[in-house]
């Protein structure tokens, strides 16, 4: 495997920063994981990527454990199934439209709930082929009013899942699964957050919550979150719903008694009880053995990951680096450790190639190009939770010193593989202890 050399690696860091949004959107450009293309539209570099790849693929095992099947759905469609629906036009005027050559109305899908049906109407027949819960992660457009970075943007990336029932206990059971998994991705990332109850919005049905991360500054955006600072507690209310002043700063949670504190909020994720609002309105039906049929249940449930990785960056770090939370799981940051030589003498190049090649090469930034400072500098910016320095200590004792969040320990070059592996992101299902909680 080909690893991570600085001198390879393409990282347009900068120190241009845009004159909107959050310090934390601004360190993500300063540190060249992401560039803008224009208002509301970003690219990712390869850094970037990798934060956002750690994230999907914790979310990806996530909807995979409750027995999600992935697919996936066009992005560009025909305007048929949304006028069924009754949502074609409308979307809070954010729905891009466009036509073909031929003439036809298109659109570029903003969510995916006429989709879905699309792809499970006629073929899924039989109550006996539900439950059924799919999800993908692709790009999703809004003609939104571009805002802090990728909070809120014209195209992002989103995990998007659809849940069919036959019933209403069903959906009411899939439901809690899906938003208990939610739960475990945001804890294992090391979100903090709080569920508010939601209007169901654009989307309809009968009930929705929120995902909505308290953060400092929100970069011009507008949610109000009063929320539980208790352990454990998801208790908060946003100002987006009704009886969000009947909740302020020092009061008691009404679910703990613990205290409640008000911030700006960023909505991460979003579940929806939609029930027949769709299969109705689309015809969707299945028989119930017995000869008739029935309409499906549907939820909707929604976790933005670029939105996911600044909300991150934003509730860690500091004004001049990014930070990216450590926890059982692991970590979200770009590299787990950063190999930083000091000297150019060959000792201490070869040790710092064996300490890359030990540590997992993909996943370990080998500094071999940057003066010495630059590198200290840069592997701060990015938030990089270990650093891996090879120098005097080196060449006096014959260990090395590695820099984490809990302080500077020597270490023989052989056990640093080991010290620096619970900064990588688990594979699958982490589990906090033996058991379960769900
Ligand atoms: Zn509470």
């Amino acid at each position: 495997m080909v690893g991570v050399r600085r001198s390879d690696l393409f990282l347009p860091a900068t120190r241009e920063t845009p004159g909107s949004g959050s310090n934390a959107a601004k360190l993500l450009v300063r540190a060249g994981l992401i560039r803008n293309f224009g208002s509301g539209l970003w690219a990712v570099t390869p850094a970037g990527q990798r934060v956002r790849e750690k994230l999907t693929e914790r979310v990806v095992a996530a909807m995979d454990a409750i027995g999600g099947q992935r697919v996936r759905l066009p992005g560009l469609q025909y305007a048929d199934r949304w006028r069924e629906s009754g949502r074609w036009g409308g979307f809070e005027d954010e729905m891009f439209t466009l036509e073909n050559r031929d003439g036809q109305a298109m659109c570029l899908a903003p969510s995916h709930e006429e989709g879905v049906v699309h792809l499970l109407d006629g073929r899924v027949r039989s109550h006996a082929d539900l439950p059924l819960l799919v999800y993908q992660v692709e790009s999703k457009f809004r003609d939104d009013h571009a805002r802090n970075g990728l909070v809120r943007t014209k195209e992002f990336t989103m995990q998007d899942a659809y849940s069919v029932d036959v019933d209403e206990p069903g959906l009411r059971e899939t439901y809690r699964e899906v938003r208990a998994a939610y739960e475990r991705v945001l804890d294992d990332v090391g979100l903090e957050y709080a569920i508010v109850e939601a209007d169901a919005g654009v989307m309809g049905g009968a009930a929705s919550e929120e995902f909505v991360a308290p953060v400092s500054d929100a970069g011009g955006d507008s949610d109000r979150l009063v929320h539980c600072t208790a352990d454990g507690c998801r208790f908060g209310v946003t100002d987006e719903h009704d009886g969000s002043d009947a909740h302020a700063t020092g009061d008691a949670c009404p679910e703990c008694g613990g205290d409640l504190a008000a911030s700006d909020g960023i909505e991460v994720a979003h579940v929806f009880k939609l029930g027949t609002r769709y299969s109705e309105a689309m015809g969707f039906t299945v028989d119930t053995g017995d000869g008739s049929e029935r309409r499906v249940e549907m939820g909707s449930y929604g976790l933005g990951v670029d939105r996911l990785l600044q909300t991150l960056a934003q509730q860690h770090g500091d004004s001049d680096s990014l930070a990216w939370p450590v926890t059982g799981w692991g970590s979200a940051a770009p590299y787990r450790a950063a190999v930083i030589p000091v000297g150019e003498d060959s000792e201490v190049l070869n040790v710092a190639e064996r300490i890359h090649n030990d540590c997992g090469r993909d996943d370990v930034l080998l500094y071999d190009d940057l003066s010495v400072g630059e590198r200290f500098a840069e592997s701060d910016l990015l938030g990089i939770p270990a650093t891996v320095v090879v120098g005097n200590t080196y060449r006096e004792n014959g260990v090395v010193d590695v820099e984490t969040e809990t302080g500077t320990e020597e270490l023989a070059v052989e056990a640093v593989a080991e010290c620096v592996e619970r900064f990588a992101a688990s594979e699958g299902e982490h589990r906090v202890g033996s058991g379960a909680t769900d």
